[in-house]
């Protein structure tokens, strides 16, 4: 791993959390039981924890290892199921100590995009200051890589839904939405010195196409100033850029005159905020304007290093479920480097980039250790293993569960978290690999949800087994100039044979013919890639049916965002559902259906 040595050049509060992170990740293994500590201080006697640790004190008294053994002796590992009764309770208005002793006025909306149903989660101060300080660390972690300039602007794609009252008076909506809401993200442009150009209320306002206008106008209204480009997740970032090869005219226009178009701007609020930073500046407008025209007749290849001329990278999460959206990230970038950002969930911030220069494809996350205490269950992935008869349970067989301080290199586990805002002993449903250590604490690669995606009968198929088998048949649209926008999966079981159905949305130019030609290769590729051995079984004795691919009109995949996005999702931390089953977004992906092809693969 490349860290630069010394932190010259760095601010004191940039040097003081360096310096405070290295002391963690050295003693990692005692920060762990310090926080499991702490949390059980904190939140000792609340409903929950009594009902596992009754009111004895010996947890209380207990230290380092034994307190450790205490606690994952006598709390059970749980699902979002086992503590959903309480969630319920508190959104319902019960504000007695359930989870957690300071009572719950917040409740997160989990994306819900990866197993198809919004989960609420709790979401306190804490929340926002675990947020705060990744974001502080991983700052002072690029900088000194890529030093910014003081009074530097960041593009920053970000969005909020919006925010609503539970039944019992919680407020709820997304992570991201209570974090920009929080004094903790004002507080971030300070202490990181960098600056966003929307001003507040164009994040807040919860329609994200008006937001993403007022992003692209002011970006371009202050491109000399972009020091670097960043959204939340890839996804939302490639949607931006898409969408200004359709509004740069406007944007342009809107530069040249100071104005702020009423038919994409109506919220009066976005309005008067946006105006107030505008003024006529034509001879910017006609620069970009010619800039765009190039652009265009080079189908807005290097868009963001022609726009933004002294961004220094692009910064966001780029892993996992995000790796199809890196090669059209790579074609607005340019040469730019693309910085992973860091892994967290809604549950709970886990692991920091360290290394800005590392690539998404090797990239890890040291794990901080004071944010939750983190357990590791051991997986073997026995996918490939020949399967018997009465083993249908073929994915992963579990281990004990182990402390960070027991992890081994090279071993997958699954996540599971104790967090300070009330969830204990949770299973994330995360795969991670532990690739290397930074000083005493364990740097991991995300490998994959854990939940498979696709299964008929004995095949079991997880979003990374589709996702590759996706990349790998995908390469051979560039024979017909055509590339993958986005996709997702159903395994159809309503006929026997069941079989897997793949729905693609391409961007193409060449004439129908070769394109039909090139997809039906791309689906017999497809059928053939899923190497797990239920499914080659299954499909050479044909118990599960020829692969069918199902090509949807184009804009299909913003009609789905769309339907998340009115049911409370939002944009920064929207991720395609990679299959599902529900019955809105299947209408929505059938009734958009304009050709299928049948996989010749397995005769
Ligand atoms: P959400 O439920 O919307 O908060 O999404 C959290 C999930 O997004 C995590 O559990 C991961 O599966 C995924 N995720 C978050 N950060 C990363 C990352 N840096 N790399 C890969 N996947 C990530």
């Amino acid at each position: 791993m490349t860290i630069q040595s010394g932190v010259a050049g760095l601010n004191e509060e940039q040097q003081d959390i360096i310096c405070w992170f290295d002391g963690v990740a050295e003693s990692a293994a005692s920060a762990q039981t310090e926080t499991l500590r702490r949390i059980i201080e904190m939140n000792h006697g609340t409903e929950y924890l009594s009902k596992w640790l009754g009111s004895d004190t010996e947890i209380q008294q207990a230290e380092g290892e034994e307190l450790e053994r205490l606690y994952t002796r006598r709390v059970p590992l749980a699902n979002h199921a086992d503590l959903e009764p309480y969630i319920q309770r508190i959104a319902d208005g019960d504000d007695s100590p359930l989870l957690t002793q300071e009572p719950i006025t917040t409740l997160s909306l989990s994306s819900g995009t990866t197993d198809g149903r919004p989960k609420y989660v709790p979401f306190t101060r804490y929340s926002s200051q675990s947020t705060l300080q990744i974001f502080k660390l991983a700052a002072a972690h690029r900088s000194r890589v890529f030093p910014l300039r003081a009074g530097g602007r960041i593009l920053e794609l970000i969005y909020s839904s919006k925010q609503f009252k539970t039944k019992g008076g919680v407020t709820a909506g997304t992570a991201t939405t209570h974090y920009y809401a929080s004094e903790e993200f004002r507080a971030k442009q300070k202490c990181t010195e960098s600056f966003a150009c929307s001003p507040l209320e164009v994040i807040l306002e919860g329609d994200y196409k008006q937001s993403t206008y007022c992003h692209l106008l002011l970006g371009l209204y202050f491109c000399d100033q972009v020091d670097f480009v960043t959204s939340t997740f890839a996804y939302s970032m490639v949607h931006v850029f898409t969408a200004f090869e359709g509004l740069w005219e406007e944007i342009c226009h809107d530069i040249r005159h100071g104005s702020l178009s009423n038919s994409r701007v109506t919220s009066p609020r976005i309005r008067r905020a946006v105006l107030e930073h505008l003024s006529p500046n034509p001879s910017l407008a006609l620069k970009i304007e010619s800039k765009c025209r190039e652009l265009q007749g080079l189908d807005w290849c290097c868009t963001i290093p022609e726009l933004w001329p002294n961004a220094k990278y692009i910064y966001s999460i780029m892993t996992g479920s995000m790796q199809p959206y890196l090669k059209k990230l790579r074609h607005y970038a340019g040469e730019l480097p693309l910085v992973c950002a860091d892994y967290g969930s809604t549950e709970s911030w886990i692991g920091v980039n360290l290394d800005p220069y590392a690539p998404p494809q090797s990239v890890t996350f040291t794990v901080i250790p004071t944010l939750a205490y983190f357990e590791f269950i051991p997986l073997v992935n026995s996918q490939h293993k020949r399967p018997t008869d009465d083993v249908i349970d073929l994915d992963y067989q579990e281990g004990e569960p182990l402390p960070l301080s027991q992890v081994k290199l090279g071993q997958q586990y699954e996540l599971v978290l104790t967090t300070y805002t009330g969830l204990y002993r949770y299973r994330l449903g995360d795969v991670v690999e532990v690739a290397s250590f930074y000083k005493g604490a364990p740097q991991l690669t995300f490998v994959c949800r854990r939940k498979l995606i696709l299964t008929i009968n004995i095949d079991k198929n997880t979003e990374k087994d589709l996702q590759l088998a996706v990349e790998r048949s995908s390469q051979l649209l560039a024979q017909c100039q055509a590339e993958l926008v986005d996709f997702t999966s159903h395994a159809d079981t309503s006929k026997h044979p069941g079989h897997y159905v793949i729905y693609w949305e391409i961007k193409a130019k060449d004439g129908d013919e070769i394109r039909d030609r090139v997809l039906q290769e791309c689906c017999r590729e497809m059928d053939a890639s899923f190497a797990d051995y239920g499914y080659v079984v299954s499909r050479r004795t044909h118990s599960i049916g020829p692969l069918e691919l199902r090509l949807v009109k184009d804009g299909t995949f913003g009609n789905i965002l769309e339907h998340y996005i009115s049911n409370g999702a939002t944009m920064s931390q929207f991720k395609t559902p990679r299959c599902t089953n529900n019955p809105v977004l299947l209408r929505i992906l059938d009734h958009n259906t304009v050709k299928h092809f049948w996989s010749t693969a397995y005769g």
